[in-house]
């Protein structure tokens, strides 16, 4: 009866019909996982706690993880060219690690007071990027951009945010305005939150420097993700990083850089990358290795808005700075060091070449965008500069995705990519083959 719905629904309810029974053939290989969703549904909306991982017609579940393998409940063994959404760049669960963190989380994990953990973590970043002066820790990327917006505002006694048109930065009010455009990210956010929100499109220097004009001292500070990582692994023109600089710098407004993705892109962030330094930076993802984590920083007069004596602005949470996790952000930061991210920005800069030829012999619409190791396959015509140029989620993307999932490569239905440091070339030759045959199943 399921199967039947799940199909009926993708080829009856939506426009696009799918051609070649990825859906039919997703669904009969997945029977557990279908049956979890099944349970899920009855206690969560939608079978689903996390919007992004749900996808047509139910996702697979996962029993497991090693180096850059996924097991999934239905006994299928994927290649992870998701990373969790580019959070495990390492291998999936080295026993080393497994074996770090246990013995942490076993001698004492949180009492209510400092370890020397958080001050080696902190350290670390410190002495990896410069322009991060001071730092703090909580538990996720939202808390992270929550609280660099946060610092700003304590700092500027400002309260309007510039943010680019279509940058996701987590969950939470401020950030989840100008999102996707499908009006889903109002319900729930105050009108009082939205009307400080200014926008301004990805890449686009005219649009940018009219903005400081009329509202730059109005503003607590101006977010951005250096690469737009969620809204299509889209790179930025250096001009509008340089000008971003040069305008906020002229009008004292502090410049957040949002590396919850893209600090896996060089080892001392985008700076090293593209050349511009900001004035706060939020982090999360993989400094946590497979634990919940955040940290925010940068300059040190800005930070002091913490400071537990003098500051005007307070911070705190149960969780921050747990040991465990501490413990394994140092492994990480060791291990992923200036070697082990050039070998993964090499592997990406092939697969994206190798992936537009593929895509230039068949007969769609596709365009691969990305930088270093993070990649993304459009459902466009390109190029693709910002968030209105990269193509909308459809179920054209979800059937590229179940077909290059049918041939055992784990992606997202977006069409979101990255490597962690087990792909090899023979890993990359498989994606690219899977890419050729969904293509050509799709293209028949
Ligand atoms: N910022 C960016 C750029 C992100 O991509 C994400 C999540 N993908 C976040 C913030 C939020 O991180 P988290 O999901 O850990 O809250």
């Amino acid at each position: 009866m399921f199967v039947e719905l799940a199909y009926i629904y993708y080829i009856q309810t939506e426009n696009y019909t799918m051609k070649s029974g990825a859906a039919d053939e997703y669904v009969t290989e997945t029977p557990r996982s279908r049956e979890l969703h099944e349970r899920a549904t009855a206690v969560m909306p939608g079978g689903d706690t996390r919007s992004v991982t749900y996808h047509k017609p139910y996702p697979s579940y996962v029993l497991s993880a090693s180096d850059c393998r996924i097991v999934t409940d239905d006994d299928a063994e994927l290649i992870d060219f998701l990373n969790n959404y580019t959070q495990s760049v390492l291998r999936h669960a080295p026993p080393a690690v497994v074996k770090l963190v246990t013995d942490r989380f076993g001698r004492e994990n949180g009492v209510g007071a400092p370890t020397e953990d958080a001050v080696i973590l902190a350290e670390r970043l410190v002495s990896r990027v410069p322009f991060i002066e001071q730092v703090r820790f909580g538990n996720s990327g939202a808390e992270a951009t929550m609280n660099a917006i946060r610092t700003a505002m304590a700092y500027t006694g400002e309260e309007t945010v510039l943010k680019i048109h279509g940058g996701y930065h987590g969950t939470h009010h401020t950030v989840e305005v100008a999102v996707e455009d499908d009006g889903r990210e109002h319900a729930g956010i105050p009108q009082d939150v939205e009307r400080q929100i200014a926008t301004v499109p990805f890449n686009d220097v005219d649009a940018l420097k009219p903005r400081f004009e009329r509202r730059g001292d109005e503003f607590a500070c101006f977010i951005l993700e250096p690469l737009m990582g969620v809204a299509g692994a889209i790179p930025p023109e250096l001009e509008l990083l340089e000008t971003a600089r040069d305008l906020t710098a002229d009008h004292e407004v502090p410049l957040i850089f949002d590396e919850v993705m893209t600090m896996r892109l060089a080892y001392g962030r985008a700076k090293e990358r593209y050349g511009v330094t900001p004035d706060l930076t939020a982090l999360g993802k993989f400094i946590g290795r497979r634990l919940p984590i955040e940290a925010f920083g940068g300059r040190e007069d800005i930070m002091n808005v913490f400071h537990p004596e003098d500051g005007v602005a307070h911070h705190s949470g149960t969780f921050n700075a747990n040991p465990a996790t501490m413990a394994g952000g140092i492994a990480t930061l060791d291990a992923l060091d200036a070697v082990a991210i050039d070998q993964l920005n090499e592997l990406g800069d092939r697969l994206r070449r190798k992936a537009r030829t593929v895509v230039a012999s068949h007969n769609l619409d596709i365009t691969v965008t990305g930088d270093s190791s993070m990649f993304q396959l459009h459902r466009a015509s390109g190029p693709v500069t910002d968030a209105e140029s990269a193509a909308a989620e459809t179920d054209a993307f979800a059937e590229l995705f179940l077909e290059m999932r049918n041939r055992r490569i784990f992606i997202t239905p977006p069409g979101i990519g990255n490597l962690s440091v087990p792909v090899d070339d023979a890993k990359i030759n498989k994606f690219l083959a899977a890419l050729n045959d969904s293509l050509a199943a799709i293209d028949g």
